[in-house]
Order: structure tokens, then C-alpha cells, then sequence
């Protein structure tokens, strides 16, 4: 028997092992090169922002194929050497299999298997897709109180628990779920702000406010599946707390904002044109679907999200809101 976290990380690791998780799901670096390089101009604004350290490490958790990281490398040559010039690239990645196809695309970088191994000093963390892909636990309101969903032979056991996850009263059997994982990454990430200048910007997907319900959710073959059944042969994830995330920092947050409008702030459309225009009509046509897919509220536009956490002191983050805008009420 195994609590539903261990559960998950260990079929995930599993899975990102062995399979090729892209045969199974599309994220928004595979659908569209301009969002590695929207996301690298993003770094760049960020580090003068930060008073232009150097050097300054550029760490991606969980790079998948490499191709975010490779996109944002040559927006970031062709935008400001400087920061070419400064930044070392850090990768966070447990996956051998994903090491080897990121080395394919990515000349120089240093992996790491967990945070707390990149050297301390200034960063510009990204991230996108990671935290759903963390271990979740997940509670049942049973009675009076909670019990914790645990697994046995692919099948749900419900065991005792202390816990209280959640306080406003639901009815029976309503599930709740707590992102321990991606909770404590976040304590590393403020560690870091502690100790320099940095900034940390999330992708993921959820909803705005924290809500009950089971989003466990399993692909097999781009299908959906049980995520019980012959574990580290689907991808598993579940949605990503945002609320839970902005409470258990101690930085400074920045958004959610929903991903579509983050990118447009961020000139995703007029790159994404200027891309188009040097392409035959039909591949003019793809780009713009692929990039509309990114932006569009029914795509990925409103359902995924920016999160940035920075130093106190560090008000203004490109593409993030900044207060009432002049002549506002
Ligand atoms: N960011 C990529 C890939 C998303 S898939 C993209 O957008 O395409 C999730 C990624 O996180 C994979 O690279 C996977 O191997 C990695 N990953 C999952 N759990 C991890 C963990 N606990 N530690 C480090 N990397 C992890």
C-alpha cells in the first residue's frame, strides 16, 4: 500500500523515464516556437530589471525536450548579448532520457536533479508544466473528518488521517487535494530570493482560487486513463493550487495572470507575425493557429497561467499588472 503521493511520483518517474511523453501530450513550447522566445525576452527585460548581474544563472524546471530553453537561447542571442554573455544555463530534470534530448538542442548547460544544487547566486528560474506533473496528496470528507487516499493493486484505500485539509464544510465524500511537492519547491525558490536577487516565473495550469475537487488526471497515449492502472505508463498531473502557491510564499507575487494575456503583453502577436511573414501562406496560416491555440480563452489562453514570485523590492515584472493604470480611478 502507498500514499497517493508516493504513488504518483514514483509512476511519473517511471513514466518520463521510459516513455516519449510527447507522443502523449502537446505543451506550449511544442506547439509554438514563439513561446520559448517570448518567455526568453521575458528573462531578459527581468535581469536589467534586476540590475543586470553577471554572472546570473537561467534555471528551467523540468525542460521536457529542451525546447523552451533552446527557443529563449536564440531570442536572447539575437536580443541582448549582454545577457547571452552572463547567464549559465541550469536544468532541473530527473528524467536520463529527457537529459539526452535536452543536451541534443541545448550546447551549454549543468543538470541538476533537484533545486538546492544550483550554486547559489542571482537566477531567472522558468518553469512550465512542472508543478502539475509534482505529487499531489488527495483527502475524502468522510463524517466528521478526513481520511487519505491511498493505493493498493490499482484500486483507491481510504485510511486515517489527522489532517484537516480543507475547513468550510463540504458534503460527504467530496475529495480535496494538497500539493505538498510543489509547496516545498516553492520554499526553496523563497530560500533562494533570500539569499539574491532572482525571480521565478511559473506556467501552469488551474484554477484562480482553490477549489475541492479530484483533478487527477491520467494520459495514456493522448488518451485519458485510469491513473491507477499499470502506473509509469501514463502521464500523470493534477491541477495546480495557485492560491495555495501565492499563501505559502514569502516573496512577492505577480499574477496569476491567465496565459494568454500574459503572452500578448508580452508581443507574442507581433512576433508571431513577424515569424509569419517570412513564410510561404500555408506555414503563415499554421504559425498564427498554433500561436492563436497559446492565447485563445477556448486553448490554452485562459485555463493556464503566469505566476511570478520576486524580492519585495522588485515591483514592475513584464506582463504581470502593475496597479491602476494613470488616469484610472
Ligand atoms: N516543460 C516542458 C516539459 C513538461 S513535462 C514542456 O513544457 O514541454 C514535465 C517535465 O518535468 C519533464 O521534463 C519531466 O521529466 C520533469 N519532471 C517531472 N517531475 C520531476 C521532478 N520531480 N524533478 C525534476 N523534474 C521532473
Amino acid at each position: 500500500m502507498e500514499r497517493l503521493d508516493s504513488f504518483m511520483a514514483r509512476a511519473n518517474a517511471a513514466y518520463y523515464a521510459t516513455r516519449d511523453p510527447f507522443a502523449d501530450f502537446t505543451t506550449s513550447p511544442e506547439i509554438s516556437q514563439t513561446f520559448g522566445e517570448v518567455l526568453g525576452l521575458w528573462s531578459a527585460v527581468t535581469w536589467t530589471l534586476l540590475g543586470r548581474p553577471s554572472p546570473i544563472a537561467l534555471v528551467e524546471a523540468g525542460p521536457g525536450r529542451g525546447t523552451l530553453m533552446a527557443d529563449a537561447l536564440r531570442a536572447i542571442g539575437r536580443a541582448m548579448p549582454d545577457f547571452a554573455a552572463s547567464l549559465r544555463v541550469h536544468l532541473i530534470e530527473t528524467s536520463p532520457r529527457l537529459r539526452d534530448a535536452q543536451a541534443r538542442v541545448i550546447r551549454d548547460a549543468t543538470w541538476h536533479d533537484r533545486l538546492d544544487t544550483v550554486p547559489d547566486g542571482p537566477f531567472i528560474l522558468l518553469a512550465n508544466e512542472f508543478l502539475d506533473a509534482l505529487p499531489i496528496r488527495q483527502f475524502v470528507k468522510r463524517g466528521d473528518g478526513w481520511v487519505e487516499r491511498w493505493v493498493m493493486d490499482g484500486a483507491w484505500v481510504e485510511r486515517a488521517c489527522d489532517d484537516a485539509p480543507w475547513l468550510a464544510p463540504v458534503p460527504e465524500g467530496t475529495i480535496v487535494e494538497r500539493g505538498d511537492a510543489a509547496l516545498a519547491f516553492v520554499r526553496q525558490v523563497d530560500r533562494r530570493l533570500a539569499n539574491a536577487p532572482g525571480a521565478t516565473l511559473f506556467m501552469d495550469y488551474g484554477p484562480e482560487h482553490s477549489a475541492p475537487g479530484d483533478s487527477l488526471q491520467a494520459l495514456r497515449s493522448g488518451v485519458p486513463a485510469d491513473p491507477l492502472a499499470e502506473p509509469g505508463s501514463a502521464d500523470l498531473t493534477a491541477h495546480v493550487d495557485f492560491a495555495a502557491l501565492k499563501q505559502a510564499t514569502e516573496a512577492r507575487v505577480h499574477g496569476p495572470v491567465p496565459q494568454g494575456m500574459f503572452l500578448a503583453r508580452l508581443g507574442l502577436f507581433q512576433r508571431a507575425n513577424r515569424l509569419a511573414q517570412g513564410h510561404p501562406p500555408a506555414e503563415a496560416t499554421a504559425i498564427m493557429r498554433a500561436v492563436r491555440r497559446l492565447a485563445e480563452p477556448d486553448g490554452m489562453g485562459r485555463l493556464f497561467k503566469a505566476l511570478a514570485f520576486t524580492r519585495d523590492d522588485m515591483v514592475e515584472v513584464p506582463g504581470f499588472d502593475v496597479g491602476p493604470l494613470p488616469g484610472g480611478p
